[in-house]
């Protein structure tokens, strides 16, 4: 029986641990040839490790010249997930500029350059993915202390739908996924870094009607539903999994 993304070549960002690392194991399993990015060697090395049949590239998402070099070297792109993201805490009191700039280029800049360098193979393919990791915290919900990081998530979703309503015609397809808290590594730094770990460890599962917070396969497997051929009537939506929080 053949895979669900047999002989799709995939690019993931922030790969090396989180959403982007689970997402390209799940890719890799269905079949697809898997370029795995991020900026930490030493998880991409372990991924490496672990998968040798996928790819690891150290590639900041926020660096317009090395992005544009490892694109070159690409010939067929068939998905690029978008995974980069930064977690900011606190209110617009708390934001400096110094926050702000670096939110939104980690965040949505860093959108705009991989998108941009790899959407021209994808029109002369006439055919692609591009899978956007947005959160609940955007445009769906405000949520306290989440000030900027909220407001870059909301910008991901205008993203999504500009490009999916541009290239439509190309068949190329552009969707958002919203996740609720999911289980990664820099979610449980947020819990450490917290006054009372315990006590934030219950309030952010409080925050989902489910009781639970989320694991990041069960992210990945919605990535493999819109990176698949399976998806191919479904553009510009944002795509909530959040155990409720939404409802
Ligand atoms: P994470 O924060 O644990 O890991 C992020 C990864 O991105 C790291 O491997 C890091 O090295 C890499 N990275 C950082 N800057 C980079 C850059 N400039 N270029 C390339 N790689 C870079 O991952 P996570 O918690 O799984 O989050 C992944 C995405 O999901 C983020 O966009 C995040 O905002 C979003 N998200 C996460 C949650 C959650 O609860 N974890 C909820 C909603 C949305």
């Amino acid at each position: 029986m053949s895979k669900r993304l047999e002989n799709k070549n995939i690019i993931v960002t922030a790969a090396g641990q989180g959403i982007g690392r689970a997402t390209a194991i799940a890719f890799h399993n269905e079949g697809a040839k898997v370029i795995a990015t991020d900026i930490n060697d030493k998880t991409l090395k372990v991924l490496n490790k672990e998968y040798p049949n996928i790819k690891v590239k150290n590639l900041d998402s926020t660096n317009k010249q090395t992005i544009e070099q490892f694109s070159a070297s690409l010939d067929r792109v068939d998905v690029l997930f978008n995974a980069v993201g930064f977690v900011h805490h606190g209110t617009i009191l708390d934001c400096d500029e110094k926050d702000w700039d670096f939110s939104f280029n980690a965040n949505i800049k860093s959108m705009y350059l991989m998108t941009k360098s790899i959407i021209p193979k994808m029109i002369k393919q006439n055919k692609g993915s591009i899978i956007n990791i947005s959160s609940i915290v955007s445009s769906l919900r405000g949520l306290p202390n989440r000030f900027v990081y909220g407001t870059t998530k909301a910008a991901i979703i205008g993203f999504t739908k500009s490009i999916a309503s541009d290239y439509i015609k190309n068949n190329i397809r552009c969707n958002a996924i919203a996740p609720g808290t999911v289980h990664t590594p820099s979610w449980e730094r947020r819990v450490q870094a917290a006054k009372d770990p315990v006590q934030a460890k219950k309030d952010f599962i409080a925050r989902q009607p489910m009781g639970r917070i989320g694991a990041p396969e069960e992210v990945a497997s919605l990535a493999v539903y819109l990176a698949s051929d399976e998806s191919d009537f479904v553009t510009g939506i944002v795509h909530p999994i959040d155990g409720g929080m939404s409802i």
